[in-house]
């Protein structure tokens, strides 16, 4: 569901408690496809909302496991996302005449912490993707110590140390300590 309806917040809030798949939410679908990740529990949403005239303060959490490849070892792993999230709910004016002004209200309804809404209930599901998104590491690791992939031979150096030579024997400094120096000339 992910859906507050504007008429079930009372003077106290309202409590949301809820669990969704992820594959119910469509950001989340788009970016698993692209990104080679499976979120593998349901998303899992705590939230308050207050009614503030007919704006809706929301507060909320967002927790789910995704499996994603590391980056350096490519192995995927799982990875526990939590993200505290704030937001406004607000009306969406109906475009009159003019359509210009409708292009203003679509910037502002695609600003990431306010939400439009219309008729008699929230949609939380774009908003609460985004959060999860945005809690994605741009770099993730398997665990802090992974030794990621010889760049030589491809091999996981977490499984197996490779027979390729330490890399420090390229190193330039190398070079100069197997060099033997000509006696300078007179
Ligand atoms: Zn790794
Ligand atoms: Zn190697």
């Amino acid at each position: 569901m992910l859906r507050i309806r504007i008429d079930s917040i009372t003077d106290s809030g309202l409590n949301l408690d809820e669990r969704e798949d992820a594959a119910r939410l469509p950001l989340l679908n788009t970016v698993a496809g692209e990104g080679g990740l499976r979120f593998i529990h349901p998303v899992h949403v705590r939230i308050h909302a207050t009614l503030s005239g007919e704006t809706v303060l929301i507060d909320g959490i967002a927790e789910t496991v995704v499996r994603i490849p590391c980056s350096r070892c490519l192995e995927p792993f799982d990875l526990k996302i939590k993200t505290d999230f704030s937001a406004t709910a607000v009306p969406e004016i109906q475009p009159l005449i003019d359509p210009e002004p409708a292009d203003e209200i679509e910037l502002a309804a695609d600003d990431m912490d306010v939400i439009a809404y219309s008729g008699d209930n929230i949609d939380l599901r774009d908003e609460i993707a985004q959060q999860i998104i945005m809690a994605l590491p741009f770099k993730p690791l398997c665990r802090n110590a992974c030794k990621g992939l010889c760049s030589r031979c491809g091999a996981d150096l977490n499984q197996t140390p490779c027979q390729c030579r330490p890399l420090d024997e390229k190193s330039p400094f190398s070079v100069l300590k197997a060099r033997t120096f000509p006696k300078k000339q007179e």
